[in-house]
């Protein structure tokens, strides 16, 4: 079993067809996996959720997908955060709202725990630094954790008594036995200094995941951004992958 792990797709429609694309020609997968944050920021919010129902992916729900949907206000957001929430909720109606709205908050597969931002707290918390990542181990009663929310690609395990952070480098890591914390990166907003669209692969048989980059067509999305009214901050800053 192949598993295509995305997360914070935002919208952006381009990125994900180029990481879908990718990942077929890099020998293909048999689900997707989203770690939330399907929409906000980015033009199109209806193209990304058919797209990810077409696949019949496995979601959770990030908290940009429970502002647009109504299940939380905007308050904690900043306000390009704000508006393009705002945008995107009175754009969506009928089943894709229904959709949004239906997305749970966790959900375990493969040994998996999934959320967006961490076990204790999948909306809002931010698993970055070493207490976030033993408080996640704390809570975890699966083997292996999956999260979004920082746009930081990561594989994290406890080392020498501590949790530690280690970037992609390119190769597959295996899992083992080991509890192991696993961010893919985000698809449609990176904020690691890299603009292309980042993703994972868990392949199954082999016990490994592997992150990649592709690049995709960050102009066409920067111009729908501008045609569609939304903050010209939040198409320029996908350019810079910040
Ligand atoms: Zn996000």
């Amino acid at each position: 079993m192949r598993a295509l792990i995305v997360s914070d797709i935002h919208s952006n429609l381009e990125a994900l067809e180029s990481v879908i694309r990718d990942a077929e020609l890099g020998g293909g997968f048999d689900e997707i996996w989203s770690m939330g944050d399907l929409v906000g920021y980015g033009p199109d919010p209806e193209a990304c959720i058919d797209l990810m129902r077409a696949h019949d992916g496995l979601c959770v729900a990030g908290n940009h997908d429970l502002a647009v949907s109504g299940r939380m206000g905007v308050e904690r957001f900043n306000a390009y955060a704000a508006a393009a929430a705002t945008w995107t909720a009175d754009r969506l109606e009928g089943e894709r709202a229904e959709y949004l709205a239906g997305l749970p908050l966790r959900l375990e597969t493969h040994g998996f725990t999934a959320v967006h931002g961490s076990p204790r707290d999948p909306v809002w918390e931010y698993v970055v630094t070493a207490q976030s990542a033993r408080a996640s181990f704390e809570r975890l009663e699966t083997p292996r954790c999956l999260v979004g929310h920082s746009h930081i690609p990561f594989v994290c395990r406890i080392e020498n008594g501590a949790p530690a952070f280690r970037l992609p480098t390119g190769r597959p890591v295996e899992l083992g036995e080991e509890r192991v914390i696993v961010n893919p990166g985000s698809v449609g907003q990176p904020r690691d200094g890299d603009p292309r669209a980042s993703y994972a692969i868990y392949d199954g048989s082999a016990g490994t995941i592997a992150h990649h980059r592709v690049e995709y067509d960050v102009p066409a999305t920067q111009r729908k951004m501008t045609e569609r009214g939304l903050p010209a901050y939040l198409a320029e800053r996908l350019a810079h992958g910040r």
